[in-house]
């Protein structure tokens, strides 16, 4: 097995072309309080919500690849889909805007709320995207599969008006449509080098990173990179919406591609994929009392705001784990706060109604 240097992994990165559209280096904040509260190891939060692309989040570092893509195969519409509130489909379309693109999004009801302009919705309604809400099987995420046949249809509409459709997968991580290299995944190997720097900079050596797991296209460029660079460094994804097996397959699917597109020869394994399935709860995009309590205790301690859909969840997850003994004392953790606050606003009965 090789080991790479931070400087070889930026080499290999650069050969990747991306639109300049949010700002970097995200922060990198020690919680204090929180870690004096649970007591356990040192908590770091990379601030992945300051992205600074309406309202911020991990899909916006992904779309600095996948618009430069979109742009090099002279794409005019950009069709993607996800869930009501999807946090990805928001910023593809203002990214797309951003670059004179005509977003379509295909939003599934994947749980009970009303589909009135609130949260990312209002948001896709402000920003101009072409929206079109279909039902879907609640509690879980869309399997692209069952979907496949109406966004082709979809994307027929517009190459049969003579225009140029680019059409991405939920979360922008999986190859699939006119993506065919896995730029999501791309950019997150780039986003634990630029971690890594920052670590650097401020005399910390970590232990491990938390964070919630969707789409999957994070989990496999940060286990990627840390694999490359340091492979004592855990990356530990909390499974907001899947089984741990099925889940774990589909980032080591796209963790091997990464590794192919970069060029690397790291042998990436089943067994480096850590996801965690026991913080499910009630099902993708629940808010139950622990989800509802974990907001409540970041924001009361910090002052930042996490949204109950995927970063609750995965603070939740983080607690537990540290209640359990997970984590070694004086071990630095670094959670990856990956966005999503909009969809706080449209859950707020629940939210409330539990604490
Ligand atoms: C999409 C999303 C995730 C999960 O990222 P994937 O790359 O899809 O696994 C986590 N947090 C938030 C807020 C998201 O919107």
């Amino acid at each position: 097995m090789t080991l790479y240097s931070i400087n070889d992994l930026k080499a290999r990165l650069s050969r990747f072309p991306r639109k300049n559209l949010i700002s970097l280096p995200t922060p990198l904040h020690k919680l204090e309080r929180l870690s004096a509260e649970l007591g356990g190891p040192n908590l770091f939060m990379k601030r992945d919500d300051l992205t600074g692309l309406a309202f911020g989040g991990n899909k916006s570092r992904k779309l600095e690849y996948i618009i430069q893509d979109a742009l090099d195969k002279k794409a005019e519409v950009i069709i993607t889909w996800g869930s009501l509130q999807s946090n990805w489909c928001l910023q593809t379309a203002a990214a797309a805007k951003r670059f004179g693109l005509e977003p379509v999004l295909v939003l599934f009801k994947t749980y009970e709320l009303p589909d009135g302009p609130d949260g990312n919705l209002l948001l896709d309604f402000l920003v101009g995207a072409d929206v079109r809400i279909r039902q879907a099987q609640k509690g879980k995420v869309i399997d692209p599969e069952h979907v496949r046949s109406y966004l082709e249809s979809v994307t027929a509409q517009f190459r049969d008006k003579g225009r140029r459709p680019y059409l991405v997968s939920v979360g922008g991580s999986s190859v699939f449509g006119s993506m065919d290299k896995p730029l999501g995944a791309i950019s997150y190997v780039q986003a634990m080098v630029e971690l890594w720097d920052q670590a650097a900079e401020q005399g910390i050596k970590i232990g491990a990173v938390v964070h919630a797991t969707g789409s999957g296209g994070t989990q496999a460029g940060l286990t990627l990179a840390a694999k490359a660079l340091d492979p004592r460094v855990k990356v530990v994804g909390i499974s907001v919406s899947d089984e741990k097996e099925a889940f774990a397959e589909a980032v080591l699917a796209i963790g091997r591609e990464t590794e192919q597109a970069l060029g690397l020869d790291l042998g990436l394994a089943r067994q480096d994929i850590i996801v965690l399935d026991d913080y499910l709860q009630d099902g993708y995009g629940a808010v139950t009392k622990d989800v509802s309590r974990a907001v409540r205790t970041v924001f009361q301690t910090e002052g930042v705001v996490l949204d109950p859909v995927y970063t609750a969840k995965a603070m939740m997850g983080l607690m537990d784990l540290i209640g359990r003994g997970y984590f070694r004392k004086g071990e630095n953790i670094v959670f990856v706060h990956t966005g999503g606050t909009p969809a706080l606003f449209p859950f707020g009965r629940s939210l409330l109604k539990n604490l």
